[in-house]
């Protein structure tokens, strides 16, 4: 009697691969299409989902839920305690509505992909067609091969070949058609489905009534605030985007990355609407500026492909791994520090006080304080990438696990091991006038000039300044650690 399109991290109705095709098929079969979200805190426990991002999905349910009304389609909503019972509750839920079929994106961590698989089965022993479709990345992962045949594990001749791939398969990147109304008669019959209502979130991953309005006003969910923003960009930023990009005082970046993330906006609208406004109407070529933003989006896509061809990095393990033996230190008392920005490193602290406070970091910070985690405090790096993970609204595995490896120099593509950030040079580069520092930093806020990068080096007034405010002392001295890291990462290399 109607078609199921499963959402997931999908959270759209526009440009949506499984929803179009289950919309198609409703309409060559003469029956409805129905949309069910399940919740699942089990799911969200294990893959240590921020309660920032919980909340933004949950916000973005209820936009989806009020947009697919208006095509007369309704939104299930279910929630599973025991996270393997969901195949079982899809499946009873498309017995009792007499489904053949159902639709979903296809996701491609190892749960989801062996969930995916046991519904395969469950479905196909039940005479269900289950069909989860390529649609999370733009170019699906396996398509592109090194002239060896073998994946790539260097991003800039991969993103070469991501390019060709796209202006030789165009449809890629086409608008997937949006779902017509559900037929005349079909609402009254599913009645009680349009009653759903959104459940709050889980106790453990509960916003306070604060937290949940600052969240709301910074980052407003939903497909429809994707598009605004993305617009946004388009028009007022992305000509000044390869030469702004690193400055995180320029607020010169999309800010999409969350709803890439919950799905309410698909990677590939990004990419398209980014080629539409290019002079040349093609990926490469013509303005720089978006040019080099639709290289960024691709980087999405290719710790996802690196993902699919490498599963153990699921599975805390380095991609590199012969860096498995590195020595590391587990100072709690350093990595705390790490987390509330108290490191005496003004950019890191900045950068740590502002993703505590937003649940978002800008990514040239991410690359600063995930290095200075792993190569100053020398801290084992799946310890910061826990911490970005269970904080971050736009928490993404993938791109998460990808920024850990390459700032730790044990992923993919990484940054050579012997090149060390160096914090104050950085925060010199990137944070000139030192506005995101007094920002973020209210002890440094009457510190003036550039003794704002390193105040007690500074001496003088800018050192009086950050001690009478209480602004800790460096916890440990650069060229101590630049020095003892070299040292422990040469001696774990391939030490069995
Ligand atoms: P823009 O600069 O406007 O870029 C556009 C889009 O491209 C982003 O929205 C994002 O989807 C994608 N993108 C940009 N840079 C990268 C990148 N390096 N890797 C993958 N995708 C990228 N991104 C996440 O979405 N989730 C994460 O959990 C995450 N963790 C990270 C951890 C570390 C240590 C590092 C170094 C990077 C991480 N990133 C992560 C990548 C990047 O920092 C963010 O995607 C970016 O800051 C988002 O801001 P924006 O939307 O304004 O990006």
């Amino acid at each position: 009697d109607a078609v199921i399109h499963w959402f997931k991290r999908d959270l759209r109705v526009r440009d949506n691969t499984g929803l179009s095709e289950a919309a198609k098929l409703a309409k060559e079969k003469g029956v409805g299409v129905i949309g069910v979200w399940i919740m699942s805190p089990q799911d969200w426990e294990a893959h240590l989902v921020s309660p920032a991002k919980c909340d933004f999905e949950l916000r973005s349910v209820e936009i989806l839920k009020q947009d697919l009304a208006e095509l007369d389609i309704p939104l299930h909503i279910e929630v599973v305690e025991k996270r393997k019972t969901l195949p079982n509750k899809l499946l009873s839920l498309a017995q009792e509505w007499g489904v053949k079929n159902i639709f979903c994106n296809l996701e491609f961590e190892p749960d989801e992909l062996r969930r995916e698989e046991k519904l395969t089965r469950l479905m196909l022993e039940n005479d269900i067609k289950f069909e989860p479709l390529h649609d999370d990345c733009v170019v699906p992962p396996g398509s592109l091969k090194t002239g060896g045949g073998k994946q790539y594990a260097v991003y800039s001749p991969w993103y070469r070949n991501w390019v060709g791939y796209l202006h030789s398969h165009t449809d890629l990147l086409l608008e997937r058609p949006m779902p017509q109304k559900n037929p005349p008669g079909f609402r009254n019959k599913f009645k009680q489905l349009f009653d759903a209502k959104v459940p709050e979130a889980p106790e453990s991953k509960c916003l306070t009534a604060e937290e949940k309005e600052r969240f709301s006003k910074l980052w407003p969910a939903g497909e429809h605030a994707a598009i605004e923003r993305l617009e946004r960009f388009l028009t007022e930023k992305v000509g000044q985007y390869q030469a702004t990009r690193n400055f995180p005082s320029a607020n010169s970046t999309a800010c999409v990355s969350v709803h890439h993330a919950a799905g309410t906006l698909a990677a590939r609208t990004s990419v398209r609407m980014a080629r539409d406004v290019n002079s040349t109407k093609k990926l490469d070529g013509g303005i720089e500026g978006i040019r080099g933003w639709i290289s960024e989006v691709a980087w999405r896509d290719f710790y996802r492909h690196v993902l699919c061809h490498w599963p153990y990095v699921c599975m805390n393990k380095p991609f590199k791994y012969e860096y498995t033996n590195i020595s590391w230190e587990y100072s709690p008392r350093n990595f705390s520090a790490w987390t509330q920005g108290r490191t005496g490193y003004p950019i890191v602290d900045a950068a740590m006080r502002s993703l505590n406070s937003t649940a978002y970091m800008h990514n040239r910070l991410r690359m600063i304080t995930a290095s200075f985690l792993a190569k100053h405090l020398l801290l084992d790096w799946r310890l910061g990438e826990q911490y970005f993970i269970t904080h971050l609204i736009d928490g993404d595995f993938a791109s998460n696990n990808g920024g850990w490896g390459f700032s730790s120099s044990t992923g993919v593509d990484p940054q050579p091991y012997f090149r060390v950030f160096n914090p104050w040079l950085q925060s010199e580069k990137f944070d000139a006038e030192g506005e995101f520092i007094r920002k973020w930093v209210p002890e440094l806020r009457d510190v003036e000039g550039v003794g704002v990068h390193n105040p007690y080096a500074a001496g003088g007034k800018a050192a009086e300044v950050a001690r009478r405010n209480g602004y800790p002392e460096t916890i440990v001295e650069h060229k101590f650690a630049r020095e003892r890291c070299l040292q422990r990462y040469k001696a774990g290399i391939g030490r069995d």
